[in-house]
């Protein structure tokens, strides 16, 4: 049986839960996070209207599959980005698309060193915070590091531009 673009792209990619698209996804009820919260799944606001918020880069995924996958709530279970809907729709081919995938992948390995060049950054946080962190810690610096927090800031501008448009939408 034809692999779906699901298992072809998503395990290949994981932006949408390694922090990369968003900083949190919302929960469907109480339920559902309170079964998160049970499996170690970090949820935040569980107690305001619904069911809080699951926390990423999330704790259930290990390299780029979810490990709960079976277990994974109703907002994971019916998220799909602009990518993979153009994909279902064939407007847009799987090779085609896992380039995308690797191109996105890329631009952000090259921020993420540029934070760790920085010396700062909280890894746990999501990407377009851990990058703001690190340029908040790191400014008066010398010019050696100024010129790397220019770096960063293009970069950075870069990746969301392409994530806005590759993944998002619009
Ligand atoms: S961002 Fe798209 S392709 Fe990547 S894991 Fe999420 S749904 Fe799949
Ligand atoms: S529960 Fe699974 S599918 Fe949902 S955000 Fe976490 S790793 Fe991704």
């Amino acid at each position: 049986m034809k692999p779906s673009p699901t298992d072809t792209l998503c395990t290949r990619c994981g932006l949408c839960c390694d922090g990369s698209l968003f900083a949190d996804v919302e929960l469907a009820n109480g339920d559902e996070a309170s079964a998160l919260e049970v499996m170690g799944l970090e949820i935040e606001d569980a107690d305001k209207d619904g069911g809080g918020l699951l926390l990423q880069p999330c704790g259930a995924l290990k390299g780029r599959r979810c490990r709960i996958y079976p277990h994974r709530p109703d907002c994971c279970r019916t998220f799909a980005c602009r990518l993979l809907q153009e994909v279902e729709l064939g407007a847009v081919g799987v090779e085609r698309a896992k380039e995308k995938i690797a191109e996105a992948l890329k631009r952000i390995e090259r921020v993420k060193e540029l934070v760790v060049q920085l010396g700062t950054g909280d890894e746990r946080l999501p990407l377009t915070e851990h990058c703001a962190e690190a340029l908040a810690l790191s400014e008066a610096a010398d010019p050696a590091m100024n010129r790397k927090r220019a770096e960063l800031q293009a970069a950075m501008t870069a990746v969301e531009r392409l994530l806005q448009a590759t993944f998002l939408g619009g």
